[in-house]
């Protein structure tokens, strides 16, 4: 959005020590829409983009729109395609859009009954918002009545008050983007990310550690199917339900030897998945933006790089567990000076002249090259140059891809 000519000035809610260099960071309370609503008016602010899930699903669209500012980002009720996993498996149900088999429960002894009736491996889903902890791929039904005891248990608080069990699939899974304005959508890119800890996809389930773009398993016949078959129908269902949705449609896909399956929705850009999707478009961001706000999507187009791009997540030691802020990063400069990389911060503050860790996942080191190979290769130099003993990072983000490049 820096880049755009559109933009004469920028504000960023929080924001961190990255985008500090590009946008003027205000101290707001993302849960106090009041607050939002005054600053935006104060100001002047042409339009808002909303970043984050829980916001959304607060209806801070609905409440800066009702206040005459425009905003990017799905209404209170749109975003429930995200805010609730039921919701969207109904929606699913009613309109043939594929996904796994599943059934939503209120109490545990029907869910166990439930359980014990389809055998594992299967999985269970608190149907609210639970930050990434909300989904147990259970191997057994011992481990899947355990999920079902925590969640009803209070182990999520609200999110886990209902509860989805479905059906595991089997596959690759990838990220589809697109971008809505209640009746038109146009795809975006895909992805793949890495959500496990370590190196070989093992450890803990984390908000993400690596992801690159494009997803070697979408080609252009799978990418028509995928609008056909989910996207198209979900924009048809919302429309129709009153509730038309408006912005970025992120489908998580499990591509299996049936077609590809619906896993999930999220209302907004992914993390880290942005990462890799915005160095690899050509066309200005902030138009299709306003477009997707106005409903004039329609005759809009935007261009891509067909070069691939990757990004590997530097986190906090201890992360996705107990970790420390305040550690000292040195280095970045040298690191941003690696041909195609740009660096991304999420968790860091700027503090008298040094860049301090304040968070789990804390950088982003993204690379573009001719290959994934090549991107990768890219991000793993930069990173050599940045000094930050108490972080980690994965060794081995895009193997996938870079596997499958060696193949052809
Ligand atoms: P979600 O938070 O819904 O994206 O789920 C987190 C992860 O759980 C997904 O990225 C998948 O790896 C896995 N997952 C979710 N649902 C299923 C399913 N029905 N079958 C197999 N894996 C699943």
């Amino acid at each position: 959005m820096a880049d755009s000519p559109l933009t004469e000035r920028l504000y960023c809610a929080p924001g961190n020590a990255g985008i500090a260099q590009q946008a003027e960071c205000v101290p707001l309370d993302l849960a106090d829409h009041a607050a939002i609503v005054s600053f935006c008016r104060n100001r002047r602010i042409d339009m808002v983009v909303v970043g984050p899930e829980a916001p959304l699903c607060a209806g801070v669209v609905d409440d800066l729109e009702s206040a005459g500012v425009k905003a990017f980002g799905p209404s209170r009720t749109a975003a429930q395609l995200e805010g609730s996993k039921g919701f969207t498996k109904d929606l699913c149900r009613a309109n043939g859009i594929p996904t796994a088999a599943y059934e939503r429960f209120k109490d545990a002894p029907a869910a166990k009954t439930y359980i014990r009736s389809r055998g594992a491996p299967i999985v269970v889903k608190a149907d609210g918002l639970a930050a990434g902890k909300g989904v147990i791929v259970a191997q057994s039904e011992a481990e899947a009545e355990a999920a079902v005891e925590m969640m009803f248990g209070g182990g999520l608080g609200e999110a886990g008050a209902e509860v989805v069990i479905e059906e595991f699939l089997d596959g690759e899974e990838a990220s589809f983007f697109a971008l809505c304005d209640g009746e038109t959508a146009i795809a975006l890119a895909t992805a793949q990310d890495h959500k496990r800890a370590f190196d070989g996809d093992k450890g803990p389930n984390t908000g993400g550690m690596g992801a690159y773009s494009p997803a070697p398993n979408i080609d252009a016949a799978m990418s028509g199917r995928i609008m056909n078959d989910i996207i198209g129908p979900t924009m048809r269902a919302m429309k129709a339900m009153g509730t038309p949705y408006k912005g970025v449609l992120y489908a998580g896909l499990m591509i299996t030897r049936q077609g590809p399956k619906l896993i999930e929705y999220n209302a907004r850009f992914g993390d880290p998945e942005t990462q890799v999707l915005m160095p690899r478009l050509m066309s200005d961001l902030v138009p299709a933006l306003l477009a997707s706000r106005d409903g004039m999507l329609k005759s809009f187009d935007l261009r891509w790089y067909e070069m691939p791009a990757l990004t590997v997540v530097m986190a906090a030691d201890g992360y996705p567990g107990h970790y420390v802020r305040g550690t000292v990063i040195e280095g970045l400069d040298e690191a941003a000076a690696v041909e195609g990389v740009q660096i991304f911060h999420a968790g860091t503050k700027a503090e008298g002249g040094r860049i301090l860790a304040n968070g789990g996942r804390v950088l982003n080191i993204s690379a573009t090259g001719k290959t994934v190979r090549e991107a990768q290769a890219r991000a793993y130099a930069a990173i050599a140059r940045i000094r930050w003993p108490e972080g980690f990072y994965r060794r081995d983000i895009g193997w996938r891809a870079v596997e499958r490049e060696s193949r052809v």
